[in-house]
This record gives C-alpha cells, sequence and structure tokens, in this order.
C-alpha cells in the first residue's frame, strides 16, 4: 500500500473512532461502549415484603445476611418507591418505566380479568434483548395471564412461574368456593401443575435462576426474580421451616434472602461479580390485616394498598462491585419507573418509543457527589384516583378514602382490622416526620400550592378519578 493511502485509511479510522466516541458520549451511553463487556442484571423482586422486613432496614428476629451484603457491598436507598402499591400496577411500573396509570394496568389482575400489558408497549426484557441479552423471567408475572400477554411475549426468553398471584383463588383465605380456576403453574406458556406445592416454589425459583445463570455466563443476561413469597398465603420449604425468630412470615423472608445468596453464589461461581448488578427490592409495603402473616412497615404509616409511606416506600439494596461504591446510602427519592431507564442507559439501549415517565438514576447509584433526584415530584395514584405527591422533603395528600388498620389484626393466615378512613388535605414533612402524623398544610401554604400545581401536571397527563379528569397521555392495555 502506498504512503498516502495508508495515511488516509488511519486518518478514516481514527475519524470513525472518534465519531463513534462523541456518538457514544453525546448519548450518555459511553458506559455501555464496549458490547463484549455489557453488564449482567438482576432483579430480585419481593411480594408484599415490608420496609423494616430486612435487616438492614431494621427487622428484629429476622436473618437476611445476603440481602444486608447487597447494601454493604453496594447501596441502599432509603427512600425508594414503588408507584402503586399493589401488585400487578407496581410491576407494570418496574418493567416498563411508566406509571401504571399511562398504561391501564391498575391494581391488581384476577383470574378473570381479560387485559395485559398492550404488544406495543416496551418491557424492560425488550429493551434488553434489543441489545443481545438473554432474559429470564423465574416467580410471579401478574402482568396479564392469557398466553398473548405471558412473558414469552413480551421480551422473556425463559419463564418459570405463577401467572398470578399465589392467593389466587381457592389459596384465598377469603374465597368463597366454588367457581374459580385453579393455580397454574407455567413453564413458557405450558402448564407444568395445577396446584403446585407453594412450599417449594422459592426454591424452584432459585433453582432456575442458579441454572440459567450458568447456562448465560458468556453473555449478557437480564434475570427477574419475582418472588410469590412473602404474600399470602405464606410457605416456607423444610429448609427454613422454624428457623427465624419471627414465626412462620419470618421463615418465609429468611429463605428469600437465601434464594439471593444462591444467585450470588453463582454470580460469583463464574467470575461474573465485577459485571453484574443485583437489585433488590419489594412491589409493595406489607398487607397488615394479615397480622402475623404479614410483614414490618416498621416507622411507616399504614402499609399495602394505600398511598401512605408504609405502602409505597421499599427497601432497595444494590451491588455492583467496582461501580457502586460500598456501604452507601442514599436517602434522595427514587423509584421503580426509574429502573428501565438506569438499565438502558447501562446497556447502551434506546429507550422505549413510547412516553415513559421513568428517569436515569445511575448517578445516585454510583454515589456520585451532590448527586439528586432527577424528578421534581413522583406521584401516588391509587386505581385512578391521585393520592398524594411527593416533591423534595415534602408530601402532600390530597382529600382520599384508604383502608387503615384500626382494629385487631388477623392471625395464622385470617385477615381482619380494616375499615375505611377519609383524610383531608394534609402536608407532612418526611425528613422530620417519616410516620406522617403531623400535619404542616396550614403552616406552608406556599409549599400546599406548589405540590398542588405539579398535581395538575398529571392530572392533565395521566388524570385524577378524584378530580373527575381523564388524562390525555393515558394508553390503553392490552386486551383479548
Ligand atoms: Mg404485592
Amino acid at each position: 500500500m502506498c504512503r498516502s493511502a495508508r495515511s488516509i485509511n488511519l486518518r478514516f479510522v481514527a475519524a470513525c473512532a472518534v465519531w463513534a466516541w462523541l456518538w457514544l458520549v453525546a448519548d450518555g451511553q459511553a458506559i455501555a461502549a464496549d458490547a463484549a463487556r455489557l453488564p449482567n442484571f438482576v432483579i430480585v423482586y419481593a411480594d408484599d415484603l415490608g420496609y423494616a422486613d430486612v435487616g438492614c432496614f431494621g427487622a428484629k428476629g429476622i436473618r437476611t445476611p445476603n440481602i444486608d451484603r447487597l447494601a454493604n457491598e453496594g447501596a441502599k436507598f432509603t427512600s425508594f418507591y414503588v408507584a402503586q402499591a399493589v401488585c400487578s400496577a407496581s410491576r407494570t411500573a418496574l418493567l416498563t418505566g411508566c406509571y401504571p396509570n399511562r398504561l391501564g394496568i391498575l391494581g391488581a389482575l384476577g383470574p378473570q380479568s381479560q387485559i395485559g400489558i398492550h404488544a406495543d408497549e416496551t418491557t424492560l426484557a425488550e429493551v434488553l434483548k434489543a441489545r443481545g441479552y438473554a432474559t429470564a423471567i423465574y416467580g410471579k408475572w401478574h402482568l396479564g395471564h392469557r398466553e398473548k400477554f405471558l412473558p414469552t411475549n413480551h421480551g422473556f426468553d425463559d419463564y418459570f412461574g405463577l401467572p398470578y398471584s399465589n392467593d389466587m383463588w381457592p389459596k384465598h383465605p377469603a374465597a368463597p368456593p366454588g367457581t374459580y380456576p385453579e393455580l397454574p403453574l407455567l413453564s413458557g406458556t405450558k402448564v407444568v401443575d395445577k396446584n403446585p406445592d407453594q412450599s417449594q416454589l422459592t426454591t424452584w425459583y432459585a433453582e432456575h435462576a442458579v441454572k440459567f445463570i450458568a447456562a448465560n455466563k458468556d453473555k449478557p443476561f437480564f434475570l427477574y426474580v419475582p418472588h410469590a413469597m412473602p404474600h399470602v398465603p405464606i410457605y416456607v420449604s423444610e429448609k427454613h421451616a422454624g428457623k427465624s425468630q419471627a414465626g412462620l412470615y419470618g421463615d418465609v423472608i429468611e429463605e428469600i434472602d437465601w434464594s439471593v445468596g444462591q444467585i450470588l453464589a453463582a454470580i460469583e461461581e463464574h467470575g461474573l461479580d465485577d459485571n453484574t448488578l443485583v437489585i433488590f427490592t419489594s412491589d409493595n409495603g406489607p398487607w397488615l390485616s394479615y397480622g402475623n402473616h404479614a410483614g414490618s412497615a416498621g416507622p411507616l404509616r399504614e402499609g399495602k394498598g394505600t398511598a401512605w409511606e408504609g405502602g409505597v416506600r421499599v427497601p432497595f439494596a444494590a451491588r455492583w462491585p467496582g461501580k457502586i461504591p460500598a456501604g452507601t446510602a442514599s436517602s434522595e427519592t427514587a423509584a421503580t419507573i426509574d429502573v428501565l431507564p438506569t438499565l438502558a442507559k447501562l446497556a447502551g439501549a434506546p429507550l422505549p418509543e413510547r412516553k415513559i415517565d421513568g428517569k436515569d438514576i445511575w448517578p445516585l447509584l454510583a454515589g456520585e457527589k451532590n448527586a439528586k433526584s432527577p424528578h421534581d415530584a413522583y406521584y401516588f395514584y391509587w386505581g385512578r384516583e391521585l393520592h398524594a405527591i411527593r416533591a423534595g422533603k415534602w408530601k402532600l395528600h390530597f382529600p382520599h378514602p384508604y383502608r387503615a388498620l384500626t382494629g385487631k389484626p388477623g392471625r395464622d393466615g385470617k385477615p381482619h382490622g380494616y375499615s375505611e378512613q377519609k383524610t383531608e388535605l394534609v402536608l407532612y414533612d418526611l425528613d422530620a416526620d417519616v410516620g406522617e402524623k403531623h400535619d404542616l398544610a396550614a403552616d406552608n401554604p406556599e409549599v400546599v400550592a406548589r405540590l398542588t400545581a405539579l398535581a395538575e401536571d398529571a392530572r392533565a397527563d395521566l388524570g385524577d378519578a378524584l378530580a373527575n379528569r381523564k388524562g390525555s397521555g393515558v394508553r390503553e392495555p392490552g386486551k383479548l
């Protein structure tokens, strides 16, 4: 090759390299520049596990050394939120980065439900699959149990688990006998067990997770483990029965912790520690009416099914050696809607084409100095009703009905103790009053006005049944 041609070639290669670098940096994706080393992602999502149910968040009588290890060797977020304090709505937010109201998936989809995530929506699994990830879910789906809505039609290569909640329906303590379908355990789209032994669910999900990690150790993977437990009815395997100091409920949590240990051991065994982000959190707070079969929200008010902190604030720990500084804690607000855009950035994947609500929280996870929540506010709906908004340290509740534990709670799997209550407009300073006890609305009219204006943005976009508003940004769920 003549000298000038070689020089042109070198200039061309250099220009390409600079262009590629600029493209990646400009797109905020420099971290994913080396496609051969795309990070693995693991999300362990407990069901109805309360804010104070794990050691690093103050649990009593329950040992969770593996979940604590995530926090000790990584980060813990103390103001981490779900979008709605109930199963299907919460899962929608985690897997799509959208408020569930935007996608029309509300509450908990029952066995008679005919809806699911719309095919035009993009799940986290699809976002990552487009970047070459192997994807799997082992556990509770609960985002539409008809075949067209199952995980394998939403970006997951492999699925083993229950398509809806483990109390649906002969197993529900309060269900009338009769016409309900059985509880199917699916492998892919096939029923493999019509009434699985729930004492084995946590073990089975852990075993599938470990096998998946081994099978995909040489390529990037996304592993989603949404445990059925500790949602009632609670069951534990013989391995952990009677082992905690907190009864059956404590045993169940210790077994979930064991599953996290199994996953961490598999990651270590295959030399993937420094390339794997592991997240642990819960889909909503404790179902308090179940008494000794429910968890604890610690100092937080109320639990599952409410927009009070005990319903929507959940424990969160994330570990990625070398990328997340060990032992860091953040009280900045963050939420499940932020998981999809954050992992998309880390994987160098484009965001879904349709509008999403979440934002990148990697600066918070990475412990960057002075990193702040990327949101002006988070909104807490119950169904189609906007119940509360959090902005900075302030939380404003609009007048709304809610269920409160006012009576004696249930025992041994039978629920009891809720009554219907109503709150007026109330404002809390969560930095000083995490239990939402001291209403400061009258003393802070300018804060009330600012948060009310922010809520108006949400009402215009997502609607609010309490204000008789529809919302211009609401999309249709998938229908049969
Ligand atoms: Mg739940």
